[in-house]
């Protein structure tokens, strides 16, 4: 999300005549771009910060943009006091506050048209930023913002707002308009984005609009995320089953696999719903890959409970896990209610635990994949070997003098480990 939001603003720069440099102390506007999911995250930006704060000491006309889920949606009183010399606040996706900023104070120097105030990222025209244009083979479209569940360890609702469905004819117009710029591949984003066109009755629902995604010309692939277990309905199913260019790949977090911490969390749904959705997705999807989130160590959460992550996880095999130990974020329910009694290390060993599980799940996963010829649409190249993904999206590596960025590619894979493969053409 914050990739996709970052790249709107890089293009809303450009409109009005600024390039990209990588020195941070050449630059006269920084946006910082901001994630507080884990205090983590929210630590990153503040040592980020930190670091930014002398080069404004040096050039007072420099200007600094402190965006996201730092900022989030409410005021941000407290973070003007803490960081006096960031001079524009934006919420996430939304680089309005920068361009109003700028134009105000440079329009006239810069002799810039009328035109460079509309902001292209809002209209669905979105012109990708002049590094990526012709070479991004894969981009990112939001397609709801915000979140309206309340998840209880989740801070993403207070800072990022209240549901927001795009408008589906913003939402081709920019997946046109990124084909024409040489992308092939969309992956379309929402906090729970089988929830999308729910909060409008004019819209579509997910499977609607892939549908017409699907027609696009030149678009070669499709793929959208996070699902949620609650939202994920049979005609999402079919779509993803009929639709040639949607994807064979699903994230769906299950966070927990015992019910009492799922319950704590808020989830909506009980291991065995989790676990027979997965038996339905594969039912319905042949060979569908299947992603998942845990988090470790939520507040009460006893070892016998986290066991039955553990076991599920274990039974379910699923492609992928991404693990986190569970950070108190302000705000939410688990913050004010429940504390923060899992000790750091028990976080830290459950965290262990499930790593090493499912680095074996995956490598055993990912072994059947040997010897087997896959469709692989090349991305870029790393180092002297071509990086691109199979439909389940696993990371596959080729060597190869040509050009294969954009390409999509049958591959015969020679080599598997957990976290890539490689292959020839
Ligand atoms: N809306 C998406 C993504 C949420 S953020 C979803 O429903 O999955 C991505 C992941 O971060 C979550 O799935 C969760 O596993 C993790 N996460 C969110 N809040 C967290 C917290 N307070 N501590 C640790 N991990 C957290």
């Amino acid at each position: 999300m914050n990739v996709a939001d970052s790249q709107r603003v890089s293009s809303a720069l450009e409109h009005l005549g600024y390039t990209q440099t990588s020195q941070a102390e050449e630059a006269d506007v920084i946006v910082l771009n901001t994630c507080v999911v884990r205090q983590s995250a929210e630590n990153k930006a503040y040592g980020r910060l930190n670091s930014i704060k002398p080069l404004k000491e040096r050039n007072p006309n420099l200007v600094i943009n402190l965006m996201g889920c730092l900022v989030g949606v409410r005021s941000h009183d407290v973070l003007k006091k803490r960081f006096p010399f960031v001079d524009v606040f934006s919420p996430p996706s939304d680089p309005a506050p920068l361009m109003a900023f700028l134009t105000q104070s440079e329009v006239r120097e810069m002799e810039v048209d009328e035109t460079a105030t509309r902001y292209a990222y809002m209209d669905g025209d979105l012109a990708l930023p002049e590094v990526d244009r012709g070479s991004l083979v894969s981009g990112f479209i939001p397609i709801v913002y915000g979140c309206s569940h309340a998840c209880t360890y989740c801070i993403i609702p207070y800072r990022r707002g209240i549901e927001r469905s795009r408008p589906p004819e913003d939402i081709l117009a920019e997946a046109r308009s990124l084909v024409r710029q040489g992308v092939k591949e969309i992956t379309l984003l929402g906090q729970i984005v089988d929830r999308y066109g729910k909060d409008n009755d004019a819209y579509p629902n997910l499977s609607g609009l892939l549908i017409r995604l699907n027609e696009i010309d030149g678009l070669q692939r499709i793929r959208f995320l996070t699902s949620h277990p609650n939202y994920m309905t049979d005609d999402l199913f079919d779509a993803v089953a009929n639709l040639p260019k949607v994807m064979p790949h699903i994230e769906v977090p299950i966070q927990a696999g015992n019910d009492e911490v799922l319950a704590n969390m808020k989830r909506g749904y009980t291991a065995e719903d989790y676990r027979k959705l997965v038996a339905r997705l594969r039912e319905r999807i042949p060979g569908v890959s299947i992603a998942t989130d845990i988090i470790v160590g939520f507040p009460g959460e006893t070892d016998e409970q986290f066991m039955d992550t553990y076991r599920l996880l274990d039974e379910l095999r699923l492609d992928v896990a991404h693990l986190a130990r569970y950070s108190t974020r302000p705000g939410t329910v688990a913050a004010r209610r429940l504390g923060d009694d899992v000790p750091e290390a028990e976080k830290m060993r459950r965290f262990r635990l499930l790593e090493e599980l499912q680095e074996q799940v995956i490598g055993e996963i990912n072994a059947r994949y040997l010897g087997q010829r896959t469709p692989v649409l090349f991305e870029e190249k790393v180092k002297n070997r071509w990086k691109g993904r199979t439909p389940t999206n696993k990371l596959v590596f080729v060597e190869s003098q040509d050009d294969l960025r954009g390409q999509l590619l049958p591959v015969e894979i020679t080599w598997t480990g957990p976290w890539s493969m490689i292959g020839k053409l």
